[in-house]
């Protein structure tokens, strides 16, 4: 079970792996809708895992890892893609993420790649 920081600008597509995680006992701990948030709460909820959009208002998910990987590298950052962002993905791992997940979600992808990321 791990403490998982949602962050994503859609309502629904939080409230989507919110439901995925909470069937793999993960516990989501807050939720973000920008990158600027996600720092925050990173900072203030210390989670043991992060899955993080892509593109969102004030703060993109690219943006948002680099900075929380710059202070904490220990952070397991899991981008949450849509269909033709292979470029940003790839900028992503390189710059720390340990893996992505692809919308729409299917719910036993998510759950193992959380896992893979865990262990
Ligand atoms: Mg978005």
């Amino acid at each position: 079970m791990a403490k998982v920081l949602v962050v994503d600008d859609a309502k629904f597509m939080r409230m989507t792996l919110t439901n995925i995680l909470q069937k793999g006992n993960h516990e989501v701990v807050g939720e973000a809708e920008n990158g600027q948030e996600a720092i925050l709460m990173n900072e203030s909820l210390k989670p043991d895992l992060i899955t993080m959009d892509i593109t969102m208002p004030e703060m993109n998910g690219i943006e948002a890892l680099k900075k929380i990987k710059e202070k904490a590298d220990d952070v397991n950052i899991v981008m949450c893609s849509a269909m033709g962002q292979q470029k940003m993905v790839v900028e992503a791992i390189e710059n720390g993420a340990k893996d992505f997940i692809v919308k729409p979600f299917d719910e036993a992808r998510v759950l193992d790649a959380i896992d893979r990321v865990l262990n």
